[in-house]
């Protein structure tokens, strides 16, 4: 196929309504409409992207898995997307201005955004409202975007790790204790942590960091991975379970065994992140129980995640199980009001940037679930500061901030309230739903509990496989994909499933 340019525009505008459909307009803005069209080689639409962490983004958020469906649907071939980097000068716009700025757009941002970001001319102009209407045709006219994606690199890349030649090749440098907010949520981890690091195979061993999703279980264990790095030069070793599952399996499909287990048995501090990943794998288990012993033989620190207490953890061999608790083990809470106040504070100032005390409040008092929320939450804060040139006021942090403040991962829905609310709509009984049988009354219920809970939850398939009668996570993935094909061929079905989606959210409210 030579020219796939009208696929492309079609599809693009497919994509927008659909964002348009769900209220996301602010996403489409800030993700899609930067890209521009390049040219088709073959099968492959080559778009422009302002960097290489916006083409990871957009791959991760599922835009280009959509985008090429679309496409793919369109055309009758299998057409792929592929990305050029293109930083491009930020040009000015006067034309499709809705909003006008008051104030210009900060000298101070404007050299923080060139400076951070591989943009090579920095901003001259005033701050330009970026809005297109949906009017407009994919590509040039969306071409002002950009903008907002150097704003949103900036801020990213003030979030993200800048790699020397002395840093550890794993950890990212600044999780470190410096950088970690303490407030009575996370002292206690704070101190054992900070205890291991200067003492490592001496004060605790193992420390075992448990705790809910975003906060701070990875940053604190990769704290103590760069101090005894930077201060004892010692070999730190960091792995989430997840790779060290998937390491040992090559390593047996390459009778390589030997070399992984010298590998890690070699380690003065090992981490490793994420250990609820090892339910159900029992041939990983038992290759971490004698790497356990080894070091623990001779002194050397380990330190585990987990999202939840070892107690909780579904099929781990009693004989790990008993080692994980036999050292200190501690938990990360929610931060409170003043600690995640404290946490918005420190990060403004480590990006040299301001925001209206009364919005930080805001965010403080709203953003309440985990530290990557919040963290979230003040990127689109500042995204959208530097895109309306002036500061946010509470008002507009409102409504920027609505579906973060309302997504049901901030109201906690949890899997009782989903199975409650399935079962009784369809009259079974909660043990059936979470239980072995395989009668059809029973399965279309559990498959909808099984989809929803994946829409609301922060539950991985494999969790969720768990707390589902042991089943594993290809029969969660199974169970999904039914549930969205019939939605996608049924739209009766699609208003149940919305109106028990609903439900569920007001059950949440009423108790
Ligand atoms: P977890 O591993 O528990 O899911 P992370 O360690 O990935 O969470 O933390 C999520 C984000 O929140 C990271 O960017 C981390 O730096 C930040 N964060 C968490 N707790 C704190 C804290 N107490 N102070 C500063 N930043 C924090
Ligand atoms: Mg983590």
């Amino acid at each position: 196929m030579s020219d796939c340019k009208p696929f492309w525009e079609e599809a693009f505008k497919m994509l927008h309504s659909s964002y348009s459909e769900q209220n996301k307009e602010d996403e489409f803005r800030l993700w899609i409409s930067v890209l521009e069209y390049i040219e088709s080689r073959g099968n492959t639409i080559i778009l422009s992207v302002p960097s290489a962490f916006f083409k990871d983004q957009l791959k991760r958020r599922g835009d280009v898995f959509r985008l090429e469906s679309i496409l793919s649907e369109l055309s009758g071939q299998n057409l792929k997307l592929d990305f050029e980097i293109v930083p491009r000068k930020i040009s000015p716009s006067s034309e499709q201005t809705n909003v006008k700025p008051e104030a210009p757009f900060s000298a101070k941002t404007a050299a923080q955004s060139a400076a951070q970001s591989s943009y090579s001319a920095a901003p001259q102009q005033n701050a330009s409202n970026t809005y297109a209407t949906s009017s407009q045709s994919a590509g040039q006219n969306y071409q002002q975007n950009s903008y907002q994606a150097a704003v949103q690199n900036s801020i990213q890349n003030s979030f993200s790790p800048k790699k020397t030649a002395d840093n550890h090749p794993k950890l990212r440098n600044d999780y470190t204790f410096e950088n970690f907010v303490l407030g009575e949520n996370n002292s206690f981890a704070y101190n054992a942590a900070m205890a291991v690091a200067k003492n490592p195979g001496h004060a605790y061993n193992p420390v075992l960091i448990y705790g809910g999703v975003g906060l701070g279980k990875t940053h604190l264990m990769q704290s103590i991975g760069n101090l005894a790095w930077n201060e004892s030069k010692c070999k730190v070793i960091y792995v989430t379970a997840e790779e060290f599952t998937n390491e040992f399996i090559q390593a047996i499909n390459e009778k390589t065994t030997t070399k992984f287990k010298n590998k890690y048995r070699s380690a003065d501090v090992l981490l490793i992140d994420d250990i609820h990943f090892l339910q159900n794998k029992d041939g990983t288990q038992e290759e971490l129980f004698h790497t356990f012993n080894a070091l623990y033989d001779s002194y050397k620190q380990m330190v585990f995640t987990c999202d939840r207490p070892i107690y909780e953890l579904k099929n781990l061999s009693e004989r790990l199980r008993t080692r994980f608790e036999r050292g200190l083990n501690v938990d990360l809470q929610p931060p409170k009001y003043e600690t995640r106040r404290a946490i918005l504070e420190s990060k403004l100032k480590k990006m040299n940037r301001e925001i209206d005390s009364d919005v930080i409040d805001f965010i403080a008092q709203n953003v309440a679930s985990n530290v990557r929320e919040l963290e979230a939450a003040l990127t689109k804060i500042l995204a959208y500061t530097d895109l309306i040139g002036k500061t946010v006021n509470v008002d507009i942090a409102q409504s920027q901030l609505r579906d973060t403040i309302n997504s049901p991962k901030q109201a906690n829905i949890s899997i009782e309230t989903i199975v409650k609310v399935v079962s009784d709509n369809y009259g079974v009984s909660i043990s059936d739903i979470k239980g072995k049988k395989r009668t059809k009354n029973v399965m279309l219920p559990r498959q909808i509990a099984l989809y929803i809970a994946r829409e609301l939850t922060e539950y991985s398939t494999t969790e969720l496989g768990a707390e589902f009668g042991g089943r594993d996570h290809t029969t969660v993935m199974h169970s999904c994909q039914k549930i969205e094909e019939a939605i996608k061929a049924d739209s009766n079905f699609e208003m149940r499933i919305n109106s028990l989606i609903r439900s569920i959210k007001d059950y949440k409210k009423s108790v």
